[in-house]
């Protein structure tokens, strides 16, 4: 994961200071033809690139709208491809209005893909991985699985977020749904684990500052049975 951090902060959701703890996250895609971060994201911080419109979210309501969301998955200004954090992870989102059971804003972790023209596989697969690697942090971060995450057509569905398609209207035209999705985050959780799995738990029975000190020790622990014993410098 290619991941920077520009905090909102002149956004009035981010002013609003409320705090949530994240119970899942919510996959968005922005909707617009337009896989620039510097649209969404700004002031420029050299790698952005200049909006030109100056019509990016960090100013009180972009478009007149009260959104934000945590963070943004696109293209930097030498075209390679990045994640932008734009709000605490912990903080109360704009991101998919209410639904009748409550709303998402409330317990979900946001994040909006941009969007190209939706037919260009290669940038597709590109930030289709991005996202991926992003859940895949989140999830540890806060303790959730593949399990907690839903795209926005999927918050609607379950009664938590506006009618908005995202991201069903594109994964699919690549050959990827949101179970796809969670089944390769699920891959690499488990796969991080077993990394983990495999840690040795070592035992340490002295420690140091003279060296000569530490291999008459070493003398002394090999000669009473512990042929395996060595010494570290830290
Ligand atoms: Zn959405």
């Amino acid at each position: 994961m290619n991941l920077y951090k520009l905090i909102l902060t002149k956004n009035a959701c981010y002013k609003a200071g409320k705090t949530i703890t994240p119970k899942g996250i919510m996959v968005h895609s922005t909707g617009a033809s337009n896989p620039w971060l510097k649209r969404y994201v700004g002031p420029d911080d050299g790698l952005l690139g200049k909006n030109q419109y100056k019509n990016h979210w960090n100013q009180d309501k972009p478009g007149g709208k009260q959104v934000c969301v945590h963070a943004f998955i696109g293209k930097l200004a030498d075209g390679s491809i990045a994640t932008y954090q734009t709000l605490p992870w912990n903080h109360r989102g704009w991101h998919c209005s209410s639904g009748w059971k409550g709303s998402g804003n409330d317990t979900h972790i946001s994040f909006e893909i941009c969007e190209d023209n939706l037919s260009d596989r290669s940038y597709f697969h590109k930030v289709f991985s991005e996202a991926i690697d992003l859940c895949v942090y989140l999830c540890k971060l806060y303790g959730l699985n593949e399990n907690n995450i839903i795209c926005h057509s999927e918050g609607y569905k379950l009664g938590i977020a506006s009618n908005h398609a995202d991201v069903m209207h594109w994964f699919p035209r690549h050959g990827e749904t949101m179970d796809s999705f969670r089944n390769a985050v699920k891959e690499r959780l488990q796969a991080e684990e077993e990394k983990e799995d495999k840690k040795y738990y070592r035992v340490q029975i002295g420690a140091f500052t003279s060296k000569s000190n530490a291999e008459d020790f070493l003398d002394k622990v090999k000669n009473a049975g512990f042929t395996d014993a060595y010494i570290k410098k830290e």
